[in-house]
């Protein structure tokens, strides 16, 4: 099987590196440990006690690529060697006023520049409350009427997106936009519609995110490619599973709606693959960025390329997992002529530590990806030994 191949996996992981990893995942795979962890680690950077330090050397080093987009591009290089291409992610997350709002727009355009004659970054990336206002998606999503000046200030989020876009198209590189919580969604999927229609005409620039753990997605993926086709635009799409489950959840049992996410992960699955199917029946209308660290939804791709003769480096076709994750899925797809890239997120330490925590968590609950973090790393330290090398 394709991913079993550890030499390949981790062929840029020194010994020392693979220690490390193998330490990381053991914590990680604690989850009383983690909210431990989290916990103090929160309390410290708070504080201003000085741990960055230890941060740095030890979940940040793993999972980010540097403070800045031009500490990241040595990571850049070296997975390019492996034919691995990267998405420059500036990571700072929380709640934002138009100051820096404005930052993270400047940010993130600057990320994009590192793609001009650089065929390792061949997308840009962006959270939706990079550049705007939670509460304000969450007021045009529950369809309330905006103040005049709420409506100005919705004006300007959509000028940060236009920028984004027109950078986008100037440096030939296509653009995803990440999904975060469903109650802000509705307000981006009208704004990212409108960008299609505008950009997504010849070539495909704007991909929004499907979240298949949410029972209504695959519907909205045929309601909006119908659009499309009436109104002559293509469609991106960005397909995960979904990262907020849990918060889902509890909102819904809060505020007494159904919950909007599948009732089991069986069912996630079926959607996901469901979601596959209709994307592949229409590839060149549809261009799929697959945002999963799925063995088995990577292997139902393989399968679909081949059943539909399409070529393994189809422009509309890219693979993409997180640095520091499943890299036996990523180099090994790379390794065998598929089109993979690597979100690299990357900022200030204390800055980042929302999406750090979010990591930690999510391997924390996904036992069994790390179990095979684990598995993996333990399989190739074993072969170096045997083969010494
Ligand atoms: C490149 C990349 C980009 C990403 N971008 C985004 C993004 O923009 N927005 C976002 O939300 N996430 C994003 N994610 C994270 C993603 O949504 C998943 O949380 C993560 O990848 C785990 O899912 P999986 O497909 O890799 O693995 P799997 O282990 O197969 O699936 C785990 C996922 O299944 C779902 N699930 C688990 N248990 C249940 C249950 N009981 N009922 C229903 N569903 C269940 C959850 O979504 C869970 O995260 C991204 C991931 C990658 C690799």
């Amino acid at each position: 099987m394709l991913f079993e191949d550890t030499q390949t996996a981790f062929v840029l992981k020194s010994d020392a590196d693979l220690d490390r990893a193998y330490f990381l995942f053991r914590l990680i795979a604690n989850a009383p440990l983690v909210r431990i962890g989290t916990t103090v680690t929160n309390f410290a950077l708070k504080s201003h006690l000085p741990i960055e330090g230890l941060v740095r050397a030890t979940v940040f080093d793993h999972f980010c690529s540097g403070t800045t987009a031009e500490e990241s591009l040595g990571v850049v290089e070296k997975l390019k060697s492996q034919g691995v291409a990267s998405i420059l992610d500036y990571s700072v997350e929380g709640d934002k006023n138009e100051i820096d709002l404005d930052t993270c727009l400047a940010k993130t355009l600057e990320t994009f520049d590192f793609s001009k004659d650089n065929l390792a970054l061949p997308f840009g990336v962006f959270k939706p409350t990079g550049m705007g206002r939670f509460g304000l998606y969450e007021k045009i999503s529950a369809g309330k009427a905006l103040t005049s000046e709420e409506q100005q200030e919705w004006e300007r989020v959509e000028k940060r997106y236009e920028q984004l876009c027109d950078r986008a198209v100037a440096l030939g590189i296509r653009l995803l936009i990440d999904a975060e919580e469903s109650w802000i969604q509705p307000a981006i999927d009208t704004l990212l519609e409108k960008l299609m229609a505008k950009y997504n005409t010849d070539s495909i620039v704007v991909y929004n995110t499907l979240q298949m753990y949410r029972h209504d997605r695959l519907d909205y993926l045929m309601v909006l490619h119908n659009k499309a086709q009436k109104q002559g635009f293509k469609i991106g799409i960005k397909l995960v599973r979904g990262a907020y489950m849990e918060k889902e959840n509890l909102r819904a049992q809060q505020h007494h709606y159904p919950t909007p996410i599948c009732n089991s992960k069986l069912q996630t699955d079926q959607n996901f693959d469901a979601a596959l199917d209709y994307i592949f029946k229409n590839i060149e209308t549809i261009a799929l960025f697959f945002g999963s660290h799925n063995e088995t939804s990577a292997y139902k791709i393989m399968q679909l390329i081949e059943t539909k003769n399409l070529d393994k480096n189809h422009p509309n076709i890219w693979f993409g997992q997180l640095y520091g994750m499943s890299d036996h899925i990523s180099f090994n797809l790379a390794k065998a002529g598929y089109q993979v890239a690597k979100y690299l997120p990357f900022g200030p330490v204390r800055d980042v530590m929302p999406y750090l925590i979010r990591r930690a968590e999510e391997n924390t609950s996904v036992v069994g990806q790390t179990t095979r973090e684990l598995d993996l790393i333990s399989k190739e330290r074993k072969r170096r030994k045997i083969s010494g090398n």
